[in-house]
């Protein structure tokens, strides 16, 4: 016997039975994300290595041990992306965008080698947002609200906001020195990656998830009492501006951010309801990134959402159906058969959006009609000789119990179209 192949370790199929909250959240975003006014970008899956090596940092979990980056036929080093920032910067950058300010989303699949586990894949799913060309807390302020209303739009009510600042560029390497300095003085007690990024990152051992660790950090100077007032004042901003709107938000001071790039603002939505993998969505602001890959000085600030967690929470909050099939059609006999499509077409022109399901391959008019009501549909449609002779078509509820009436085309279309009314 041949034997099977399967997909690839933490690859999932992602199967009808689910898809429909899958489609239920990325409408819910693009409707939100249209209702701010921000445009679609898409970018290729691939990417040259040095452009995740170069924003994202060598010394990150993602660029160390997660990429998947190979060569290709030229000799040159390819990798999966990611994340999505990386390629969004390039491609604005690369096509001459940054004239003016832009608001732009993405969503697709990322790619990162990482232990597979609940809410943890190695290929996921993300929609993110990136914002270019503004710098001041208005816009930081508009991309948490945005986040905000798709929860609500999607009945979620358990994401709690945790918010940060991490100081500009002069901030953050006066603090570091504080930091190194304390840590320094724990050094054995760390765990093995924090003793490494000691010296090559010290702010990333603030977002160590070794306990040991943890409570060490939990007594380390804090990087808010470093900042200046510029900075303070776009924090607080952002701050009273979630008060003003009623977004409840907790000020987490160990908020760093697994990737290099980000300054001043760090945000995350968490939930307890997800185990380990709690955050559902991450960003904050970039203004350094766009300078970094060669583009011109750009401020910028954006977020990344993690659909696969998403859809656990939508699922756990009600399920969501797919909406059923209006119609079935069963043709019986030869001519019906070959009427069939013809037939369905009419229709389809006819009634714009129908669901309509042809039945294909044949069969009696029995287990024509089973399958008609294993569909879900509401009605099956019925053509044979009789109803061919006569040009009109048999209709019956498939839902209720009311015998099969006689339509013309015209007459089905519109009970059709009025029995299922669309958006
Ligand atoms: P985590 O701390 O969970 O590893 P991260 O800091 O690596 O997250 P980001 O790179 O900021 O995450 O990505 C934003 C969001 O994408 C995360 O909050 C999460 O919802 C989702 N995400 C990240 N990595 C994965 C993964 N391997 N599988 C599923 N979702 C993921
Ligand atoms: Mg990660």
């Amino acid at each position: 016997m041949t034997t099977t192949i399967a997909a690839i370790r933490g690859m999932h199929d992602i199967l009808p039975e689910r898809i429909s909250t899958w489609q239920r959240i990325e409408d819910a975003a693009r409707q939100v994300l249209a209702g701010y006014g921000y445009a679609e970008i898409r970018t290729p899956i691939v990417e040259i290595t040095d452009l995740f090596k170069r924003s994202i940092g060598e010394v990150t979990d993602i660029v160390e041990k997660e990429m998947y980056s190979f060569t290709d036929r030229n000799g040159d080093s390819l990798s999966l992306r990611p994340e999505g920032t990386a390629s969004c910067v390039r491609a604005v950058i690369e096509n001459g965008l940054l004239n003016q300010p832009l608001r732009l989303w993405y969503r697709g699949p990322m790619f990162r080698h990482e232990r597979p586990q609940r809410g943890r894949y190695r290929q996921f799913h993300q929609i993110g947002v990136e914002v270019f060309g503004l710098d001041g807390p208005d816009i930081d302020l508009e991309v948490i609200l945005l986040t905000a209303r798709l929860w609500r739009t999607l009945g979620l009510t358990g994401l709690r906001l945790e918010v940060n600042s991490l100081g500009d560029t002069q901030e953050r390497a006066a603090y570091r020195e504080q930091l190194v300095d304390y840590l320094e003085g724990h050094r054995t007690h760390l765990d093995a990656d924090s003793q490494r990024r000691l010296t090559t990152n010290p702010l990333r051992v603030l977002d160590s998830k070794s306990p040991e660790t943890q409570a060490i950090t939990a007594a380390a100077p804090r990087l808010m009492d470093s900042l200046g007032e510029e900075t303070r004042a776009h924090f607080a901003a952002i701050l009273a501006g979630l008060e003003a709107v009623g977004i409840a938000y907790r000020i987490n001071p160990r908020l760093v951010r697994g990737l290099d790039y980000y300054n001043r603002t760090v945000f995350e939505w968490i939930t307890d309801d997800l185990g380990a993998q709690g955050t559902v969505c991450a960003g904050g602001r970039y203004d350094g990134l766009v300078a970094q890959l060669g583009g011109r000085d750009t401020p910028a600030v954006g977020f990344a959402l993690g659909i696969e967690r998403l859809v656990e929470l939508v699922e756990a909050a009600g399920t969501v159906a797919a909406p059923p099939l209006d119609a079935y059609l069963v043709a019986v006999g030869e001519q019906a058969q070959r009427e069939a499509p013809v037939l369905a077409e009419r229709l389809r022109d006819a009634a714009p959006g129908l669901r309509l399901m042809t039945h294909c391959g044949g069969g009696s008019f029995k287990s024509q009609f089973k399958r008609a009501d294993k569909s879900g549909a509401r009605y099956a449609l019925v053509i044979g000789d009789t109803e061919l002779a006569r040009g009109v078509i048999g209709i019956k509820p498939l839902r209720e119990e009311t015998g099969q009436r006689e339509l013309t085309l015209a007459e089905a279309a519109e009970l059709l179209t009025a029995a299922s009314p669309r958006a």
